[in-house]
């Protein structure tokens, strides 16, 4: 019976019983690799700005249309500084198709309004607006710190970044002491704090002279000072609020990262990394780190934008080869992240089909809402690549499935990229807490998604 068992039964084991400690060392150098990269990631500007940084230090050089292009050339195309595509030519013509792992850098955050600095009894504030999908108590009394550009008048754009260096000042939005927050805490969580109540406090002395709206005279005053910049520069800035904390390793084991923004840097490293460590690949090997993904993919810089399709067809047209024909024959991985089992919270999981924490890279098939809605739902042959595919690399994977039916659910990049005829797939890291100001994710589960793009990159079966 056991043998029977043995042979017919779906048993899954925890990573770091399926590792030796070889494995282990690799593991930990990428994480802190990552650690590195992910502190100095705060926005998508900044991802794709140390992005590039990094390749061009690997020898990537960036894609001029024409450029001659041979087997083993590495190459990037920066879109507006807010989405890259990198890409590593095959051996083979883009007409076998190629290989492409799609993450994306955006984060939820806090947006600051165009028109956002204003004085309340003698206190200077920013306003905002959030972007992508947050639980608003989360953002309240938490550091943060300021990112982004201003784009002045003359032409020249400023980069703003205060509060990541250690002697630099962060911001906070404050909440209601409990002794008088009786009204507040009878109101639902959905309720309790409203976009429009999300005021960062940016200062409170006043400008030594008399009149009005002091406070905000010398904030703007310093912000003139630092930047050269004064409030009508905001009307043309983008300018966002992100979690001060440092990202750090938890737990009294240090098997985990936490952080801000793991989704999706998490899966953008690894895909950099992959990238970086193919070596002269068969079919052309495509990295996206996209844009916008927390509101839907739109936008110039998101994956429905048609900057992707120039990129492709740009390469192909060098090779003599229809886009639609190297789409149809091409896979992606589209690397997002994805929930882990939390044992606080079992009653919104399936545990059987929920992906957990240590057990490697997850496998969405299909991701999507009521029914799948929203989702690409990857075909079984898909899967069943994969399955070979990970075997032969040692990739510790696990099938994931975002919460119960009817629980909620979600969606990521994969379903513009099927919409372009692509076979596509979802993969990606586990993570607590996601979109919380501090996501958790395991290191195992971030080294086995590393090894699992490249094990795509490198398709010895393909
Ligand atoms: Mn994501
Ligand atoms: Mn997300």
């Amino acid at each position: 019976m056991d043998e029977l068992r043995d042979k017919l039964f779906y048993e899954q084991k925890n990573g770091y019983d399926l590792i030796d400690t070889a494995e282990r060392v690799k593991c930990e150098e990428y994480c802190s690799d990552y650690i590195r990269y992910l502190d100095a990631s705060r926005t998508e500007r900044e991802a794709v700005k140390n992005a590039i940084a990094e390749a061009e230090a690997k020898g990537f050089v960036e894609y001029v249309p024409g450029m001659a292009l041979e087997a083993g050339m590495k190459i990037y195309q920066n879109n507006r500084g807010k989405a890259l595509t990198l890409a590593v030519i095959g051996k083979k013509s883009l007409a076998e198709g190629a290989v492409i792992a799609g993450a994306h850098v955006d984060a939820p955050r806090l947006d600051l309004k165009q028109v956002p600095l204003y004085e309340s009894d003698e206190l200077c504030y920013l306003r905002t607006h959030y972007y992508g999908g947050i639980k608003k108590y989360q953002w309240v009394t938490i550091p943060l710190e300021l990112h982004g550009v201003a784009a002045l008048r003359d032409g020249s754009c400023v980069e703003i970044a205060i509060g990541r260096e250690k002697d630099e000042p962060k911001f906070v939005i404050t909440d209601l002491l409990p002794h008088l927050a009786a009204d507040q805490m009878k109101k639902t969580m959905a309720e309790g704090f409203t976009g429009e109540g999300l005021n960062i406090l940016i200062g409170s002395v006043p400008y030594a002279d008399d009149g009005k709206d002091r406070v905000k005279l010398a904030v703007l005053s310093l912000l003139n000072d630092l930047y050269g910049i004064a409030e009508e520069d905001f009307l043309s800035a983008e300018l966002v609020a992100v979690p001060a904390f440092d990202v750090c390793e938890v737990g009294l084991d240090r098997s985990m990262i936490g952080g801000y923004g793991h989704d999706d840097r998490v899966c953008a490293y690894a895909e950099l990394k992959a990238l970086f460590d193919v070596a002269a690949p068969e079919r052309t090997c495509v990295c996206i780190l996209a844009d916008k993904e927390e509101i839907g993919s739109e936008g110039v810089s998101g994956m429905q934008s048609a900057a992707f399709d120039t990129f492709m067809e740009d390469l192909c047209e060098t090779q003599g080869v229809a886009l639609r024909r190297c789409y149809e024959k091409s896979f992606c991985l589209s690397a997002d992240v994805t929930n882990a089992f939390d044992p606080l919270y079992p009653e919104v999981s399936e545990k059987r089909s929920e992906a957990k924490l240590n057990y490697g890279m997850g496998i969405c098939k299909f991701t999507g809402v009521r029914g799948k809605t929203g989702s690409s739902d990857a075909s079984a042959e898909i899967v069943g690549h994969l399955r070979r595919l990970f075997a032969d690399f040692g990739v510790v994977w696990q099938l994931a499935e975002l919460g119960k039916v009817d629980q909620g659910g979600g969606g990521t990049i994969a379903k513009f990229m099927a919409k372009r005829n692509i076979d596509t797939i979802d993969a990606g890291v586990p993570v607590l807490s996601m979109h919380a100001p501090f996501e958790l994710v395991s290191k195992f589960d971030c080294y086995m998604t590393y090894k699992g793009v490249l094990a795509a990159y490198s398709e010895k079966d393909a």
